[in-house]
């Protein structure tokens, strides 16, 4: 089970995206996948080209709009793990509207976002993500926006699964995609993916100070949602970990009457030649 390919990353040395991607394929090998199990589908981005990275099916979408694809490839093909990957420009900006409805539909699948607060392709300027103050060469003064907090907005909306990690904890941030895929639902992972080349603030020194590490806060409850937000809240965010579980949610395909499990392309079509060609002249 090698998830790896022979295409070479052109990602800036020490770029966050590079633990994203290891992390990835040594998840889906954990869980016992094989590359054909798996479909990734990505936008637009520095960390968009990972679908390509991958040795599993792979689908480079367009600007924000890999969440639609990716729910649309789980409910025609259900035996497929399908992985929703991007940056905190594509999914938080741009895509935002997706992410949202997303969310509360409950899809069984897996977003993975690298934010890195900072749009990497186009040379820096400032994404959703970015503080206040964050000074870019198109907010020279510092950005007068405030930050978008994704995993509270998930919680809001109703998520099912809200992790987050960061690239320089290749461990937590291996298990935390496990759990992820293998939650019966959405799954929303926010991974602290370090622009090495764009931002200067919130680097991998920077994260190792303010970030706190769920795994080691004692009696942490994930499945407490109330928990989950306060702590946030206290934390600007600023935390890692599973931060919030509802093992008991139904995922949206689960919930569809008459809904079957095999692929479309599996099943019979029980459709006569009359009634076949009544509903092409309908069409015509
Ligand atoms: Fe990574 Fe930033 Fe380089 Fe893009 S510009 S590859 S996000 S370090
Ligand atoms: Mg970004």
């Amino acid at each position: 089970k090698d998830f790896r390919n022979k295409v070479k990353p052109n990602w800036c040395p020490g770029c966050g995206d590079f633990s994203v991607l290891a992390a990835m394929q040594r998840a889906f090998a954990n869980v016992g996948l094989e590359p054909h199990d798996v479909a990734i589908v990505s936008g637009i981005g520095c960390s968009g080209r990972i679908s390509g990275y991958v040795n599993a099916y792979g689908f480079h979408g367009v600007h924000g709009r890999a969440l639609p694809i990716a729910q649309g490839l789980k409910l025609a093909n259900r035996d497929l793990t399908v992985i929703a990957a991007g940056g905190d420009g594509d999914g938080f900006a741009i895509g935002m509207a997706h992410t949202i409805h997303a969310i509360r539909r409950n899809v069984d699948i897996t977003y993975i976002v690298m934010d890195n607060q900072v749009y990497g392709l186009t040379k820096g300027q400032t994404s959703p993500r970015s503080e206040v103050g964050f000074k870019t060469k198109s907010t020279p003064y510092g950005s007068i926006e405030s930050a978008i907090h994704p995993m509270e907005m998930a919680l809001t909306v109703g998520a099912g699964f809200v992790a987050q990690s960061v690239s320089s904890d290749l461990k937590q941030l291996t298990r935390v995609i496990e759990e992820g895929i293998k939650h019966k639902g959405f799954s929303l992972i926010n991974v602290y993916s370090p622009c090495v080349t764009y931002n200067k603030i919130n680097t991998y020194d920077w994260f190792k100070e303010n970030l706190v590490n769920l795994d080691q806060v004692e009696n942490y409850d994930p499945s407490d949602r109330q928990l989950a937000m306060q702590t946030l809240m206290e934390n600007h965010g600023l935390v890692t970990g599973v931060i919030y579980q509802n093992k008991e949610q139904q995922s949206y395909e689960s919930k569809i009457k008459g809904f079957k499990e095999e692929p479309l392309a599996k099943q019979d079509i029980m459709i006569s030649r009359e009634q076949f060609d009544k509903l092409v002249a309908e069409f015509a």
